[in-house]
């Protein structure tokens, strides 16, 4: 049996879902294929759950230093179960919503494994699709090194962990990209004992190095122990109790288990010529904001600029930046401004002062941001609307930012810039 479409899709995260509804925005026929769970990585397993349980334990830290605010909480105690429970609702609704919108909006979605045969051609059950156009959007998986394989008791993965049924009470977390710090930060509010693990020279190497300073003097300071320039090597089960874990400078950590945060590989696939590959499985930029933009983009035809792709950690503070970092540029060739948090008016009332805006300029216009503060993601697009319309920073400093706001930071930090 054939059917045939304008468009098939294999994969319903945010570039598959995504590139489905612009499909039919342009009056296209979509068929979308999903082997899971509709939404993805983003909604079922990354984003979504992950910012779900941050945000519970962002609330219990601040719980636990509100006595300072005029607020007295006392028996303070994390129930797992619940914060568990709260987040796989979270992320069932907004799968709900998912489903909806893609039924209301046309799009025939065929919950099944499917195969792309040719750049016409998919295959799923004993069906044959026929479309004009294939777009493969089948994403990533959690990456570790052969040595330490994810068993799911002692080497645990991002999609593990997101079932664990009680508080470990002490953990190490490879790797200290987006996902290791996110977990670093949750684990250390719920008061388990964390040990990050960094092979670079820093921690969070993908950041600025100033960032990067920055937030291992506030890790010092709320004691997240880490280690750079060592890596994991081993990982046994410990007789009496947890895991034993070898570190590459020879130091042996008993713990309840190991968070590889160690990166993620696109889904392995032939590349069919005339195939689409959009969102993490084109090897590109890892996110999903990158994965919906690339989608609308690609089924429209209009072009994008990828230098300009906001990156954010949550947590407290937020840490987003986008654009050039300091180390790569030539020193002398560029303006830099730094603008401490603390000196705002809203950082206080917030009991939130720790931080800064960093920017870069460049005859007279913005080529980077680098911000760790509360509402970092929201400042940062301010200035990246700025940085893609080319705007100079004489004119972005003729704009009137409200008091008293954490925005005030990017006006006082331009108007620093030498
Ligand atoms: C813990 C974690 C936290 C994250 N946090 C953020 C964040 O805060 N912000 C951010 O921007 N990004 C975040 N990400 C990254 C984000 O989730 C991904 O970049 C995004 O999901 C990629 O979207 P995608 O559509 O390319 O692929 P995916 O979301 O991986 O979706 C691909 C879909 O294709 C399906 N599929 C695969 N093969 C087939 C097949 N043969 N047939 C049918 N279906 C198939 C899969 O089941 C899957 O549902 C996070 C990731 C993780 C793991």
């Amino acid at each position: 049996m054939t059917e045939s479409y304008d468009l098939g899709i294999v994969g319903a995260g945010p570039a598959g879902y995504t590139a489905a509804f612009e499909a039919i925005k342009c009056g296209k026929s979509v068929v979308l294929f999903e082997k899971d769970l509709i939404g993805g990585v983003c909604l079922n397993r990354g984003c979504i759950p992950t910012k779900t349980i941050l945000h519970s334990a962002e609330l219990f830290e601040e719980m636990k230093n509100s006595n300072i605010l005029g607020i007295e909480c006392t028996d303070l105690k994390v129930d797992l179960e619940k914060v568990m429970a709260h987040k796989d609702e979270v992320v069932a609704k907004l799968r709900k919503n998912l489903e909806l919108a893609l039924k209301n909006a046309g799009v025939v979605v065929v919950q099944e494994y499917a195969d792309i045969i040719d750049a016409k051609k998919i295959q799923a059950g004993n069906k044959l699709y026929e479309c004009s156009q294939v777009i493969s959007a089948v994403g990533s998986a959690p990456f570790a090194p052969k040595s330490l394989n994810f068993d799911g008791k002692f080497i645990l993965s991002s999609d593990d962990i997101l079932n664990l049924k009680k508080l470990p009470k002490k953990v190490v977390i490879a790797g200290s990209g987006a996902i290791g710090i996110e977990w670093a930060r949750i684990f250390s509010s719920f008061d388990v004992d964390v040990c990050i693990v960094e092979m670079a020279d820093h921690i969070l190497p993908i950041v600025d190095l100033e960032v990067s300073k920055r937030i291992e003097r506030m890790f010092k300071m709320k004691k997240i122990k880490f280690y750079t320039s060592v890596s994991v090597e081993k990982v046994h089960e410990n007789s009496s109790n947890g895991c034993d874990v070898t570190l590459s400078n020879g130091e042996i950590y008993n713990v309840d288990f190991v968070l590889m945060a160690t990166g993620r590989k696109p889904l392995e696939q032939n590349r069919i010529e005339g195939v689409k590959y959009i969102g993490d499985i084109s090897g590109e930029i890892q996110l999903a904001h990158f994965a919906i933009k690339q989608a609308v983009c690609e089924v429209s035809e209009i072009p994008y600029n990828k230098s300009l792709i906001p990156s954010v950690i949550y947590g407290t503070p937020e840490i987003a930046w986008a654009g050039l970092k300091e180390q790569d540029l030539i020193p002398g060739t560029y303006q830099k401004s730094i603008f401490l948090v603390s000196a705002l008016g809203k950082s206080h009332c917030d009991n939130c002062i720790d931080g800064f805006v960093k920017i870069l300029a460049q005859d007279g216009l913005v080529i980077g941001v680098h911000i760790i503060s509360k509402e970092a993601s929201a400042l940062l697009q301010e200035l990246i609307i700025a940085m893609q319309n080319k705007i100079p920073v004489e004119k972005i400093k003729q704009v009137c930012f409200a008091h008293p706001t954490y925005s005030e930071g990017i006006f006082e930090c331009l108007c620093n810039l030498k």
